[in-house]
Parts: C-alpha cells; structure tokens; sequence
C-alpha cells in the first residue's frame, strides 16, 4: 500500500511564491510508485485547498480573497476529535481518499516554518517532516536563535533588539547605542521573517533610521547586527538524534548582500559547492553546524548559513532555516546530491524521520 503524503504548501507568509516553488519540485520527485501525493494549498487569505496544485492555486486566488471553486477538506490520521480544528470547506474526505500517513510542510516564514503549523500537526497527531513546535520557533526568532548560539557557544556577531514601541518612544538614544555598539556598516532586520524581506544594510545614521523603520513594518521586534565583510557558507544537516552534515557551499551573491533579489530575482548569484576553502574551515563550519542543530533541538532537516569574515578570518554562524528552499536548485538539496544523496531518497529520508521522530514522541 502507498504512503500518503500530504504536501502543504503557499500560505499567510512573505515568502508564498518561494513556496509554490518548492512544493512543485517535492510532488514531481516524490517516487510515485510508493508515495500517494495529496497537496494541500493555503491562500495567501488563508483558507485550505484540498488536492490544488501549486501552479493552480494563485489561479485560483480570488481578489476578494475567496477562491474559485469547491474544496473538499482534508483529514488526518489520528485523533478523531481534533481533525475539526483544521479550518477547512466543505465536508470529510475521509472515506474516499483514506486519511494522510505523512504530511510535508513545505512553508516558508511565518505560519509555517515558525512552528503554528507544526503545533497544529501535533494536536492532529499526524507524523510531518521536519521540526517540532520549538525547535521551528526558535529557528524563526533571530532574537532566541542567537541567545541559544551564545548560551551553546557558538561565534555569533554582536547585536542589538529593540521592540517596535521602544523605537517610537526614544530613537535618538537607540540609533546612539547602535553608533556606539555595533558602528557602521550594520543590518536590520526584521526578528521574525526570511528570504531577505525587511532586510537592509545601514552604513549611516540616515540610513540606519530609515532601516528600522522599513524593519518596523515587518514585526514588532528589529534586530540590528554588526556589519561582517564577509563570504558565505551554508551547509545542509539531515536527521533527528544523530543528525549527518553535508559538504559545505558557498554563496556568491550578485548583490552587495544577498538580498531578495538576490535570492530570486536577477538569476547572478552562483553557489559553489563544495566551497573553496581550506579542509581545516570546511571541518569547523560542519562542526558548529551540527552544534547548532542540537542546541535549538532541531529535527529533519536545517539548512545553517555561516559568514567567514574577510578581514579577521573568523567564522561567525549566521541563522538556521528549518525549511530552508526545496526546488532542484535550491541549496539544501543540491548540497545533499554533492555529497551522495540524490533529491528523491533525500524525500524518502525525510518522510522515515518523520515516522522515527512521531514513534520516538509516542
Ligand atoms: P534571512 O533569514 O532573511 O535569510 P539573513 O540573516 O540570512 O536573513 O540575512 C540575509 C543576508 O543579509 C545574508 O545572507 C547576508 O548576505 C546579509 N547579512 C545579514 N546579516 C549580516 C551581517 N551581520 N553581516 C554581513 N552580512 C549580513
Ligand atoms: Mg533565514
Ligand atoms: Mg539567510
């Protein structure tokens, strides 16, 4: 009998289309001889589509943030009595389709990767890829990712928090501190988010103020880091109790930083992998990214960028992505083909430490 897999993906989050991206490539590499794919979408209004593909669900986005057609509702195994939580049209599909074995969060930033849905998951007592409820809260929270970094360790670049009332009620003394403590260049960003959105980079008081206000729109926590000259690395890390780490990559971007556009847009970044650097860092950045994968309590799968200061030749880690980009050029699947584990059998591992981590939680 086929596993059914329930892939979800879109949602209330900045990063919508990045997801639409990935979900498309996880469903067309899923091996469909063992694996049943039901997709479930999520508007932007947030509202569950039962069975719509990826490239039909902006389609069928409706301005007044309704949508196009009838959906049946998804059900999944487990506790009967909670499947109601799940905000869903229509009636039960139950009895045609069979209920999901597996579910396949494949959601960027918030409700998705923050750790909502994971919890939703749990009170459905359904096994999903991934992080748990704490570990995906903490890999999203810049604040809480970098206290857990200090607390275990782990080289972090100094920074700053502010709340967004702190900011209205005294900027003058908080672009000082900022002056005094962090100098210039620094980048604000907003706490929660991702994909760069909310992000830029000060070198003066002028742009500073303008930083944390685009920074304030984002979230009610800014966080402002100290400005590294740096390369980027980031390498890939797959598993639960005994996570394994892949070779590591670097990131050219074509930016000043690597920016949304950056990211998505322009097409110029280049990754190179495995990244030219010597066996000594290559061995220390797999080093802090395993440590940081078991400080946060991370489980499945993370993604965990790094920065080599240019000038000082220090690593720094920069953040974890607990649902870092799926598509086939995406780094973390292609840091896991270099390093002998091809796109579809690192699905079949994520999908078996799905199943190992709901046993484990039993
Ligand atoms: P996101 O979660 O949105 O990817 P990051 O914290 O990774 O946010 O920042 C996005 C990019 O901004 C990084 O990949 C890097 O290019 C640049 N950047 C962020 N923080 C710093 C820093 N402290 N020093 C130098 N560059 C940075
Ligand atoms: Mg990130
Ligand atoms: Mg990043």
């Amino acid at each position: 009998k086929k596993i059914r897999v329930g892939v979800v993906f879109g949602g209330r989050s900045g990063e919508h289309e990045v997801s639409l991206a990935s979900a498309k490539a996880v469903m067309e590499n899923l091996d469909p001889e063992k694996y049943a794919v039901v997709p479930i979408g999520i508007t932007k209004a947030g509202q569950w589509l039962l069975g719509t593909e990826p490239a039909t669900l902006l389609a069928a986005e409706q301005p007044n943030g309704g949508i196009a057609d009838t959906f049946r509702s998804v059900t999944f195994t487990g506790d009967p009595t909670v499947k109601h939580l799940i905000p869903l049209e229509g009636g039960s599909a139950l009895g045609e389709q069979g209920a999901l074995d597996v579910i396949i969060p494949v959601l960027h930033g918030t409700y998705g990767e923050d750790g909502t849905l994971q919890g939703l998951l749990e009170m459905a007592n359904v096994p999903y890829v991934g992080c748990g409820v704490l570990g995906a809260a903490v890999g999203m929270d810049k604040e809480k990712m970098k206290m857990i970094f200090d607390s275990a360790g782990l080289p972090n670049v100094n920074y700053l928090v502010y709340r967004r009332n702190q900011w209205a009620r005294s900027p003058e003394a908080i672009l000082d501190a900022i002056e005094t403590q962090l100098g210039y260049p620094n980048f604000v960003k907003p706490v929660n988010l991702g994909s760069s959105v909310g992000i830029n980079k000060a070198h003066n008081r002028t742009e500073l103020e303008h930083a944390i206000n685009v920074a304030a729109e984002y979230d009610r926590k800014i966080i402002i880091e100290q400005g590294i000259n740096c390369r980027e690395f980031e390498c890939a890390v797959l598993g639960n109790d005994e996570p394994i780490v892949s070779v590591v990559g670097e990131i050219i971007a074509s930016n000043e930083f690597y920016d949304y556009n950056a990211k998505y847009i322009d097409n110029q970044s280049q990754a190179v992998i495995p990244a030219n650097i010597p066996q000594q860092t290559t061995e220390e950045i797999r080093r802090y990214a395993i440590a940081a994968f078991q400080a946060l309590d991370l489980s499945g799968l993370s993604r965990i960028d790094f920065f080599l200061d240019k000038d000082s030749g220090k690593i720094y880690i920069n953040e974890v992505n607990t649902l870092p980009g799926f598509t086939e050029i995406s780094m973390y699947p292609k840091l896991w083909a270099a390093s002998g584990i091809p796109y579809s059998e690192l699905l079949e591992r994520l999908i078996e430490l799905a199943q190992e981590r709901y046993e484990d939680r039993q």
